[in-house]
């Protein structure tokens, strides 16, 4: 089922998601209407904040992306895109690292916006898969950065609060507005 995506100053998008205890039927329905979702508006990743049920849990899709390359290793090998995606993340803890980089991103919570937003380019994760084995890979290129910003949104963080200052104020004054001071990790 295709869900309602939550846009603008929606309250779920600003609430830190709890962390998922058991992954039960109703997660499983959640992930399978999510990645739904994903795909009908033509995203690489969705929150589950984004629609409207905000816990630690995301969903990514960058196996159609061709022209922004990605990278992903499982215990130091690279793996198959086809294979992983796509990838429910549950309960995620991240690291963030190598240099830091510019690069436009968007979000389905604001259609149609884009603009710049600093990140280190790559990112390891630690994190529950959807049949409750642990997760464990680190990603580069276009799903390094969709992991960081998927995780933000599971602290109730928009990618606006990161974005470089002439970059948001390209936007319209509806999405400039809600752009907060990220907090200190
Ligand atoms: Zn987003």
């Amino acid at each position: 089922m295709i869900l309602e995506i939550a846009q603008y100053e929606h309250p779920a998008l600003r609430t830190k998601g709890r962390t998922i205890a058991t992954i039960d039927d109703a997660i499983h329905q959640l992930v399978a209407d999510m990645v739904e979702t994903m795909r009908a508006a033509e995203g690489i990743g969705l929150a589950a904040q984004q629609v409207g049920r905000p816990l630690q849990l995301f969903v990514l899709d960058v196996a159609q992306t061709k022209e922004h390359p990605s990278r992903m290793r499982i215990a130091g090998k690279s793996v198959e895109f086809d294979d992983m995606m796509p990838l429910a993340v549950i309960n995620p803890v991240i690291t963030p690292f190598g240099r830091i980089r510019a690069a436009s991103e968007g979000c389905l919570s604001f259609p149609g916006l884009r603009g710049d937003v600093l990140r280190p380019m790559a990112v390891r994760v630690k994190a529950l898969a959807i049949d409750g084995s642990s997760l464990e890979f680190e990603a580069e290129g276009l799903l390094g950065r969709a992991v960081q910003h998927e995780f933000d949104h599971l602290q109730g963080i928009l990618y606006l609060d990161r974005m470089s200052p002439p970059d948001l104020a390209n936007l319209p004054s509806q999405a400039q507005r809600l752009a907060r001071p990220v907090p200190p990790s």
